[in-house]
């Protein structure tokens, strides 16, 4: 009895936010937004989002009760947060300077506070869970600064940064996922180019941090290849090396269809992820409806503790 009206004192205390979380009820069938952005700068558009923006999102986001998790960590079903709580994948198309910027002053490098892991790295100082969780589909050749987030001068970004900029993503726990050499229609390729595309890319990816190969592939412009098995798996020789490169995909992200499956949902492909693109107030729009129509994924927190 005492301890009941404890804890009902102690739940009349709590913040409106976390009183959400300890009285919102499980559902580990519910769904799981699967965001995409693509630019981030000043712009607001269809495919650029304005970064003051940006940060607001990830506090939306945390205000309401959602926590990031990697699709790695989706497919598996690794989704390591405390009941109450929902996860959220956050993901990257596309390389693009803003993304992940360098200001250099006086000979020394710092993360642009206003490119995406500027934002997250800042977020993630107030908010530790949020530490490596983003997910980077890179493009690693392709044009106007698309290359590992800027070269040539592009944006004041260095060629030479490109490398340790991956290095980074990876060192800090983020997911790197392989998105082709430059956006490739899939669709209009030999089956010899598409598994060119995505060796040489992964490649890419392993001169910057030796022997990590990404396991997850976002589809250039959602369009298949003929042969969808491609993608699975596969092998390309560099003709000037002789080496040998191999790689196998199990996680395929779409350009679009909304919320995700959960992976305990016995109809959850995980060849075939679908997305949701964040711009305007879609975001917001998004988080009311999966709660109006109870449809949330939310952790029963049976993984804490293990
Ligand atoms: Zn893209």
């Amino acid at each position: 009895m005492l301890r009941a009206m404890l804890a009902l004192s102690l739940v009349a205390t709590l913040p409106p936010s976390l009183l959400a979380q300890v009285t919102r009820a499980p559902n580990e069938m519910g769904r799981i937004p699967v965001l995409e952005y693509h630019l981030i700068g000043e712009r607001e558009s269809r495919w650029s989002r304005n970064w003051q923006r940006f940060a607001r999102d990830l506090e939306l986001l945390h205000e309401r009760g959602y926590r990031p998790i990697t699709v790695r960590q989706l497919v598996r079903g690794e989704i390591d947060l405390p009941a109450g709580l929902s996860p959220v994948v956050i993901t990257f198309d596309d390389a693009s300077p803003g993304q992940f910027r360098y200001l250099e002053e006086h000979g020394r490098l710092r993360v642009d506070p206003t490119s995406a892991v500027g934002i997250w790295d800042a977020f993630a100082a107030r908010h530790p869970e949020w530490k490596g969780r983003a997910v980077f589909c890179v493009l690693t050749a392709a044009d106007e600064g698309h290359a590992l987030f800027g070269e040539r001068g592009i944006q004041g970004q260095r060629s030479a940064w490109r490398l340790p900029k991956v290095r980074y993503l990876i060192e800090q726990g983020h997911e790197v996922c392989n998105h082709t050499l430059w956006h490739a229609n899939l669709a209009q390729m030999s089956s010899a180019v598409v598994r060119e595309q995505i060796a040489r890319a992964q490649l890419a990816v392993d001169s910057a941090v030796p022997g990590y190969a990404p396991r997850t592939f976002a589809l250039p412009l959602g369009q298949w290849p003929a042969d969808r098995d491609l993608l699975k798996s596969g092998s390309w020789t560099d003709p000037r090396s002789g080496r040998v490169v191999q790689y196998e995909i199990d996680a395929i992200l779409m350009v679009a269809g909304g919320p995700a499956r959960s992976p305990k949902d016995p109809a959850f492909d995980p060849l075939r992820i679908p997305r949701v693109q964040v711009f305007g107030d879609e975001l917001e729009r998004l988080l009311d409806r999966l709660d109006r129509e109870g449809v949330r994924y939310v952790s029963a927190g049976t993984r804490i503790g293990r």
